[in-house]
């Protein structure tokens, strides 16, 4: 090990675990102390304001601005007792990450001194001077102007000394420039087409509920060797690197012990997340060498998703706190696993009915079908903008990648489910549909064994999986904005909702009664879902390619063309009838979706150009050099035998010729690509190019991961796998 690289790595194994600052009360008192959630509100709210402000939360009533001002000082008041002295607005641009800038509550008093202000009008609304930020061309330069509005949905919360405000963020004209505005559209819309079908089995139900677990994978390594590789600063994963001789291959890490300074760090992540009134639940061992997963308990949508917004951001900071750096990238090392996002998604109602878990009795058990073959029907129906919504550049790397889902939208439905519903195909429509075990067995119905409300098999493979009373969509990736994938996902299920319910209507409008035109309409759907999207098989498999091509599932693996699918013709209509997006919006959000992907693309090629010119090629040479000294002592003092002498090092000094011959030769040829690239007329023409050059970077760290197999140890400039995967 080279000196500089061995001081680093010494430096970073003895690190010890970082004390944490335990509170002095149990985590139940301290939960939600940061937020002002409605015990504040109750609080620190006159009582008029109060119910205002709730049946605004709760029944989406406008608020008017002398309420905003009564809601404001309240919150002011109670900020203050928290030493904030500064306010954001909270948003979710098309970046990765969020999105703040900071003004203090100080103003003139107009008597020579300062107050403290916050009013209603800085609640509701904001309007930074938002040019930097994505908007694919929706904004012209003249008219830069993009707008924040408070969503009173998610509640205020303080982060140090800031009041943070959760916003929607749009343009000048109207058009969303984030992810929650669309998020909260779609997710309007499947309650609104949810709620006639629930009506149907019963009409207390006043409100339909889309909820959101979400599962956080991450990797965590030390900030000292980070900062000595610039492919993990820059891209967020190691353009190279041999894998370690000892990786994942024991399944020792899952579940295993966590290290003392992991643990110290979520720890203090817990402590920060319920403080913000984030219900963290799971934290444990993933199956690579320092990978981890944090879980919170499953919420409303909106606010889960805003949740696990928040809590990377808290972990980015506290992460330096412990000496780490959280890599969220979902394929930070090759050859190991990758990190996902699994979405646990489902639907509930006010009345406390979960609408994709099994009924009590032969009605509810119904309900439980129709919901479920709607939402398969739906993800049938729009496979290939599923699988837009979570495609991204660093995703790509995971879907195909043995160790996740596939590029290609299936769903899982477990033996039980899978028999239910062909039994169903075969059963007059107005078969009861029982629980068995709890009413015994009896031959021509339709059974759900109870054991399968707590047992439900599990498929790893596949990227849309049913899991007992949700879903599971583990093709979303690590380091994506949840809302991406919901919202697609909630807009493709209200559509298919809307369309069940009007096939229902019509049914019973010719005297059918409800349960027989429920099965009546449900049946087809089933006949067609169960022969193209479920497949309960290994979604890994070369098979399962070639059959999912039979189906006609959509098997595209290039990232830059599968965004086109928000595009068609099918889409589009889908989105802009259910108010979700315009046609211009798709289009833009496309065009940054393309623009994102070539950028991220051209860093890396120009970060491996240069690791390659300035790091490896000369590491390669100077043992190079070492090598034929060698041999030119040993021909100097054994003139005779010298051949076979240095036949090792002569092996080496031409193999490594070679390899760095490659390797240049490659670099250059990338840049070729990349002025192809450049020069490509729009930003899909560019995504496109790009799509090549990040083959070529495949290609070209072969080369450099050989090198890193022969050279001297000594000689090598960066931390290997082995050191980045295995101190913590
Ligand atoms: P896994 O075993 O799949 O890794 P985890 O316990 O890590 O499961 O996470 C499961 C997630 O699913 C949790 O966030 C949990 O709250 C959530 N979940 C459970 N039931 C539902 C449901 N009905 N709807 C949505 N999410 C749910
Ligand atoms: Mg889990």
């Amino acid at each position: 090990m080279s000196r500089l690289r061995f001081d680093v790595v010494q430096e970073a194994f003895k690190k010890k675990a970082v004390d944490v600052e335990l509170p002095d009360k149990r985590p139940s008192e301290y939960f939600g102390e940061l937020v002002f959630n409605r015990e504040k509100m109750h609080k620190y709210l006159d009582a008029g304001i109060y119910t205002a402000l709730v049946n605004c939360i709760d029944n989406g009533e406008p608020l008017d601005r002398s309420t905003a001002d009564g809601v404001a000082a309240g919150m002011k008041t109670w900020a203050m007792e928290h030493g904030v002295t500064h306010v954001t607005h909270w948003f979710q641009p098309l970046t990765e990450g969020t999105a703040e800038k900071h003004d203090s509550f100080m103003e003139y008093d107009g008597k020579g001194g300062m107050i403290e202000c916050f009013d209603g009008k800085m609640l509701v609304q904001q309007e930074p001077d938002a040019s930097s930020f994505p908007n694919g061309g929706i904004r012209a330069t003249f008219e830069a102007r993009g707008y924040t509005a408070w969503d009173p949905m998610s509640p205020v919360f303080i982060q140090d000394d800031t009041l943070c405000i959760p916003t929607v963020f749009i343009s000048y004209t109207g058009e969303a420039l984030d992810y929650k505005t669309p998020l909260k559209k779609a997710l309007k819309a499947v309650c609104d087409a949810a709620l006639p079908v629930c009506r149907l089995f019963d009409p207390k139900v006043s409100k339909v509920i889309s909820y959101l677990g979400w599962e956080q994978e991450y990797f965590l390594v030390d900030e000292d060797l980070y900062a000595t590789r610039p492919d993990l600063m820059l891209c967020g994963r190691t353009l190279m690197g041999h894998a370690s001789s000892k990786s994942q291959q024991l399944d020792d890490h899952y579940f295993g012990a966590i290290p003392s300074r992991v643990a110290a760090f979520m720890r203090d992540i817990e402590i920060a997340g319920y403080k913000l009134g984030i219900p963290l639940k799971t934290r444990h061992n993933e199956a690579a060498p320092n990978q981890f997963e944090l879980a919170p308990i499953y919420g409303e949508a909106n606010l889960a998703n805003d949740q696990n917004q928040q809590i990377m951001n808290v972990m980015n900071a506290m992460a330096r706190k412990h000496g780490f750096v959280v890599v969220f990238h979902e394929k930070p090392f090759d050859g190991i696993n990758g990190s996902g996002k699994h979405n646990n998604w489902s639907l509930g109602t006010d009345t406390g009915v979960q609408l994709l878990a099994p009924g009590k009795d032969a009605m509810g058990n119904l309900q439980f079908i129709t919901f479920f073959v709607n939402v398969l029907a739906a993800v049938q129906k729009h496979n290939s903008v599923l699988k837009a919504s979570i495609a991204s550049a660093t995703n790509a790397h995971r879907l195909g990648g043995n160790e996740a889902p596939p590029a290609i939208v299936s769903a899982f439905l477990g033996q039980t489910m899978t028999s239910v519903l062909r039994k169903l195909l075969e059963v007059p429509s107005d078969t009861p549909i029982e629980i068995a075990g709890k009413r015994g067995k009896s031959v021509g119905l339709v059974e759900i064994p109870e054991i399968f409300l707590d047992n439900t098999d599990r498929n790893r493979t596949s990227p849309f999986a049913f899991t007992g009373n949700r879903f599971e969509f583990r093709a979303v990736g690590s380091s994506a904005n949840c809302a991406g994938a919901l919202t697609t996902l909630n807009a493709a299920v209200a559509e298919q909702l809307l369309q069940f319910k009007a096939d229902v209507d019509k049914a019973m409008k010719n005297g059918i009664q409800l349960n027989v035109a429920v099965m009546d309409t449900l049946k087809p759907l089933i006949a067609s879902v169960i022969d193209t999207i479920c497949f309960d098989g290994n979604g890994y498999s070369e098979e399962w390619q070639k059959e999912a091509v039979r189906r006609g599932l959509d098997t595209e693996i290039r990232v830059p063309e599968m965004f086109k699918a928000f595009t068609t013709p099918q889409s589009v209509k889908m989105f802009t009838s259910l108010g979700i997006y315009s046609e211009v919006e798709l289009q833009a959000r496309n065009e940054v979706k393309w623009e994102i992907y070539a950028k991220k693309v051209q860093i890396e090629a120009r970060v491996l150009g240069r690791m390659a010119y300035n790091h490896i090629i000369p590491a390669a040479l100077q043992y190079q050099t070492r090598l034929l000294d060698n041999i030119k002592l040993l021909k100097e003092l054994y003139p005779s035998a010298f051949e076979q002498m240095a036949s090792v090092e002569m092996g080496l000094v031409s193999e490594i010729s070679s390899l760095v011959t490659e390797l240049k030769n490659g670099v250059d040829a990338m840049v070729e690509l990349r002025k192809i690239a450049n020069n490509a007329p729009g930003e899909y023409e560019t995504a496109a190019r790009y799509y090549d050059v990040a083959q070529a970077l495949v290609g070209l760290r072969s080369y450099i991961d050989r090198l890193e197999e022969i050279v001297d140890d000594d000689l090598w400039p960066m931390p290997k796998y082995r050191e980045l995967l295995f101190i913590n």
